[in-house]
């Protein structure tokens, strides 16, 4: 039988800041399609893990491969970019004095300037386009506000519709749920299911209500000391007695 081939591969990475030890000998596997979250405790690696997929950093050693051709650990970060990987960070980084329609058309354009891009006049296949992630991410109603004065969940979502419409293979998203209501919590999950087996996306969460909302019938890895501490069904790792004990006295081990 054909083995599915891996969108992400990371082979024995290591890296370290000033002799500490971020990341150790990590081995992570992500398959087409996938919607994974990651967990782990406070210092774990999680971000800086991103920082070495996207080329923010690069390893000290092993290998980081997307799509089982290309050494991310050898690429700038806009030819990562360009590769198809897309990161949403902690903080929304809107353009907040663009609307929100504006902001999807700035990521349409990729590498076209921004002045360019807006007075560019649209196909009518990239204005459908704008329009069903509008839908997706639950903004038609917002299309022409300036994004800065949309509420916290709504930048995160037009974030994440700004991964879409950039056309990322691979989506980083890095703690989403932080700062949000409950509802917006709970919608922002929905939206991530919603585009889950459409588009291979990797959460980092803390939240673990959120982590079970999305991970139903899903693989959790946790990540420790910047290795991966173990794998499975969330249940499974929630119930791991080595998850329960990097995590007990923490706030975030219910
Ligand atoms: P997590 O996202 O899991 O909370 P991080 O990846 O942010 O963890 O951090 C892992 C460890 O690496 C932390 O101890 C952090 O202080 C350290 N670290 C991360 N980035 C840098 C950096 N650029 N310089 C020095 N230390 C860093
Ligand atoms: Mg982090």
């Amino acid at each position: 039988m054909k083995q599915r081939p891996f969108l992400l591969s990371a082979e024995g990475v290591n890296k370290s800041f000033d002799g500490f030890k971020a990341i150790r000998d990590l081995n992570f596997h992500l398959e087409d399609g996938e919607l994974r979250t990651v967990i782990g405790p406070n210092g774990a690696g999680k971000t800086t893990f991103l920082d070495l997929i996207t080329g923010r950093t690069q390893p000290d050693s092993g290998r980081i491969e997307f799509e089982g051709l290309h050494n991310l650990g050898t690429l700038s970060e806009h030819a990562i970019y360009r590769l198809g990987i897309g990161r949403k960070f902690q903080t929304p980084t809107v353009y907040a004095d663009h609307t929100v329609f504006e902001n999807l058309v700035l990521s349409l354009s990729g590498s076209r300037g921004v002045f360019a891009a807006l007075f560019f006049k649209l196909k009518s296949e990239q204005k459908d386009r704008i329009h069903e992630i509008l839908e997706t991410i639950n903004l038609s109603t917002h299309a022409q506000r300036k994004a800065g004065t949309l509420a916290h969940g709504q930048k995160q979502w037009l974030e994440i519709g700004m991964l879409l419409a950039q056309e990322a293979k691979l989506l980083l998203i890095d703690e989403p749920a932080a700062g949000m209501t409950d509802e917006e919590t709970a919608r922002t999950g929905e939206l991530l299911l919603s585009l889950a087996g459409k588009h291979t996306i990797m959460v980092i969460e803390h939240d673990m209500v959120f982590v079970r909302q999305i991970s139903k019938g899903r693989k959790v890895s946790v990540l420790h000391q910047g290795s991966l501490l173990c794998e499975g069904p969330v249940d499974q790792v929630q119930s791991d007695e080595r998850v329960i004990e990097v995590y007990l006295g923490r706030k975030h081990a219910r």
